[in-house]
Order: structure tokens, then C-alpha cells, then sequence
């Protein structure tokens, strides 16, 4: 039936494409820094100091669309919307709400075709930035959120946003659903700073009152996505106003991405995590690949070109799989190759969260309190990272969802 309808006229042939301005490939302006933007607003004949007003409209006000910048005058918005310029900042496209009040996002990127990418919101954090100099202590009595004014209270009195650097990883932890992806690609730089963005605006977050971690702990090596990594951060640092000593970047030990890091200037380095995860090289090497190229100790050296502020330390992450990296001995060699180092540093332990086809199994709950024990023992700081999201697929090495749907 439907063939005989079809025309063999060409001219009565309808292009798909009725809408072509619709069509037209839109110039996101989220991810550029001032200078970029101030250099985006001269070619349409506007003065630099609009790229600081943009800058502020979309880091700071977190204005997702042109109209809505207000600060312009609105022939200029028109003119831009005319012109295919959009604010293109990555949207929340779907959202996982866990038991324990953490939430996981897929967001969708700056390619509205590409996949998107996970993200993290942890209220009261997952203890994994206790010790490690951030946290000023403070007595008990004033530990409450006394910056807010009574009455506009929030469910959160601090809280951890974790994202990602790449969709997928090449570095092939066995232990890690997202190395099951290898890498899809690398974010840009406003998508890696968008994921925040769009966090802090769906939690109200008011920059410099409320105490906000952010780490660079979702999918992918942020070391191996590098000029985009320290992009974001110094879009998030002199633009958002977030401080980069609340942020966390995690390595597995890229070497020259962290000697590339210890050159970064005080006033935009986030602090250091390193995925240890295992007592020596030949077990590294075993769960970790990676450790084959850059072993223990190469990687110790770079780290320690890193200049570390005053009271900052390094953080050593260490998952615990069951039989495999949780027995006393390794916490013994464990503090053993943290007190060589010579190093100021503390140990995250993460009780390993399964994940389908991974062949490892948890350690048990004796085996991670005697690791903690004897590490602590030996007095080498240690800290248990709760697992936060496991319900929703959103702990430590869980996030791959997005790419297989
Ligand atoms: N690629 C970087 C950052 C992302 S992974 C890195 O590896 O450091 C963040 C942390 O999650 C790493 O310390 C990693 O060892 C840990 N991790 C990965 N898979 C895990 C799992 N299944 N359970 C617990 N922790 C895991
Ligand atoms: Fe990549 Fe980190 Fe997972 Fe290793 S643990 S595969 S480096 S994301």
C-alpha cells in the first residue's frame, strides 16, 4: 500500500529539514573563560568588558539561557540568539534518588547526541576529605551551619559533589565497572565544569557560605583528559568562586599528568588523591595495569615534586578487595611504603562495591576494621570512606550505566 504512494517526482520530494534555522549549529558559550568570551562579544562588535558580564551571568548567576542575562542590554540578547549563540550548558537529563539521600545524575554534554555522563551529590559527604587538612577542626558546639539565617535552613549542612572527567576509562582497573566502557571520549572543559554548575544550581548551593567538596572522582582519568581537567578547574576556582582547597582530584598514578599538576600555581591546584589500592607492584600490577608503566614508586616521586600547602596532605585510596588486598600484612607494607615516602599523607580506605561481571568480592566487615586497626596502629592517619548510593548505583566504581542504555 504505503509504495504505491510513493512518489518517483523529485520535485515533489519534501526536505526532512522544513526548519532550517532550527538546523543551524549553535555556538555554546558554557566552558569559555572571560578573555574567550570577551573575544566571542568584540566579533560582534560589543566592548571586552562584556566577556567578564557573561562570565559572571554564567558561573556565578548560573543563568542557563541568553534571555535570562539580564545585565545585557536585550538587543544585544536578541542579536546574540540571532546569531546562534546559546548559553549550552550540560542539563540534568535524568536523576537517581538513593535511600541515603545521595544523588546520581545523567547529564547530558554539549553534543546532544553524544552520551552523557554521571554525576554525584552527596549531603553530609562521604567522609572521604576527613584528615586531609581541608576541614579546619572545630569544637562540637559550633560544627552547625551558623552563616544561614534562621529559618532558611537546608536539608544539608555539607555536602560532596563528585564528577567526571572522561565518558569511560582506558586505564583498565579490573576492579572498576567503568574501565568496562574503555574510553568512549574526553569531556570538555564545560562539561566537566557544567556537571557542577547544574548541581550547585538544583541544590540552591550559595558559593562561599555552605561547605561544598567537589571531587574529581566520577568516570575516567582526569589526568589523561588533562588541558580540559585544569580548564574546568580554573573556570570553577576564578569564575564560580569555588576554593581548589575543597577540591579533590583522584589519579591512579598518571606520572606525567601529576608532574604536570605539581607546576600548577597554589591559587588553582585542587589537592592530590592517589589510587594505591594495593600494598606492593606485583599486586598493583595485577589489579591495576596502569602500575606496569608508572610503578609505586615512580609514582611516589612525582608526587612528591607536588609543593604541598601548609597543614595539606596527600591522600593514598586504597580499595579493599576481599582476599586480595585486605589482609593484615598488606596494611603493614601499606604503612611501610607511606612512612618511605616521606610524604604527609593519610589513607582512604573504600570497601570495594561490587558490580556486575567483575569477579572480586567484598572484603568483610573484620577484614576492613582490622586493615583500619592496623594501619592506624602503626600511626599512619587512616580514614573509612562510607559507601554512599550503592542503591542507585552511584559508589565508587559503580558509574557506567549511562553508555549501555
Ligand atoms: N580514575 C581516577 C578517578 C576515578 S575512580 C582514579 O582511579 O583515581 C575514583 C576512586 O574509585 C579510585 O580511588 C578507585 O580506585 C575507586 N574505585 C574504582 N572502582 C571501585 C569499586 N568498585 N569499589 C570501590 N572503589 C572503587
Ligand atoms: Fe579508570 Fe579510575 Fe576506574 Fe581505574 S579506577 S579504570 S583509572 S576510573
Amino acid at each position: 500500500m504505503l509504495t504505491q504512494a510513493v512518489t518517483t517526482n523529485p520535485a515533489q520530494f519534501v526536505p526532512l529539514d522544513a526548519h532550517p534555522l532550527q538546523n543551524v549549529r549553535k555556538k555554546p558559550l558554557f566552558g569559555l573563560d572571560r578573555t574567550a568570551l570577551a573575544a566571542r562579544m568584540a566579533a560582534v562588535g560589543e566592548p571586552p568588558w562584556r566577556g567578564r558580564q557573561l562570565a559572571e551571568a554564567l558561573y556565578r548567576q548560573r543563568l542557563a539561557e541568553i534571555d535570562q542575562i539580564t545585565t545585557l542590554p536585550k538587543a544585544l540578547r536578541q542579536q546574540m540568539e540571532t546569531e546562534s549563540f546559546e548559553v549550552g550548558r550540560p542539563k540534568i537529563a535524568q536523576v537517581f534518588q538513593s535511600v541515603d539521600g545521595t544523588e546520581r545524575y545523567l547529564i547530558q554534554g554539549q553534543d546532544e547526541n553524544g552520551q552523557t555522563v554521571e554525576a554525584v551529590w552527596m549531603p553530609e559527604g562521604d567522609d572521604g576529605e576527613s584528615g586531609d587538612g581541608s576541614e579546619p577542626i572545630q569544637p562540637a558546639s559550633i560544627q552547625t551551619d551558623i552563616s544561614r539565617e534562621a529559618g532558611e535552613s537546608k536539608s544539608w549542612s555539607r555536602a560532596t559533589v563528585c564528577v567526571s572527567s572522561q565518558v569511560g576509562c582506558a586505564v583498565n582497573c579490573q576492579f572498576c565497572l567503568t574501565a568496562k566502557l574503555g574510553l568512549q571520549r574526553n569531556l570538555t572543559a564545560g562539561e566537566i565544569a557544567g556537571q557542577v554548575v547544574a548541581i550547585l544550581d538544583r541544590h540552591s548551593v550559595e558559593v562561599g557560605k555552605d561547605r561544598l567538596n567537589l571531587v574529581f572522582m566520577g568516570m575516567g582519568e582526569p589526568f589523561l583528559n588533562y588541558d580540559n581537567f585544569m580548564a574546568a578547574v580554573r573556570l570553577l576556582v576564578e569564575e564560580t568562586g569555588l576554593s581548589p582547597q575543597r577540591m579533590t582530584v583522584s589519579t591512579s598514578g598518571i606520572v606525567p599528568g601529576i608532574e604536570r599538576f605539581a607546576q600548577e600555581p597554589d591559587a588553582v591546584r585542587p589537592k592530590l588523591a592517589i589510587s594505591l589500592n594495593a600494598p606492593n607492584d606485583q599486586i598493583r600490577g595485577e589489579i591495576m595495569p596502569i602500575n606496569r608503566k608508572w610503578p609505586i614508586q615512580a609514582v611516589m616521586d612525582a608526587v612528591r615534586q607536588v609543593r604541598l600547602r601548609s597543614r595539606e596532605r596527600i591522600t593514598f585510596e586504597y580499595v579493599l578487595l576481599g582476599g586480595v588486598t585486605d589482609q593484615p600484612q598488606h596494611a603493614r607494607e601499606v604503612a611501610r611504603l607511606v612512612r618511605r615516602s616521606g610524604l604527609p599523607a593519610k589513607v582512604n580506605l573504600i570497601a570495594w562495591n561490587p558490580g556486575p561481571g567483575i569477579a572480586y568480592t567484598m572484603p568483610t566487615p573484620h577484614a576492613v576494621e582490622t586493615f583500619r586497626a592496623t594501619l592506624s596502629a602503626e600511626g599512619i592517619p587512616v580514614y573509612l570512606r562510607r559507601p554512599r548510593g550503592r542503591d542507585i548505583f552511584a559508589a565508587c566504581g559503580q558509574l557506567k550505566r549511562t553508555v549501555e542504555r
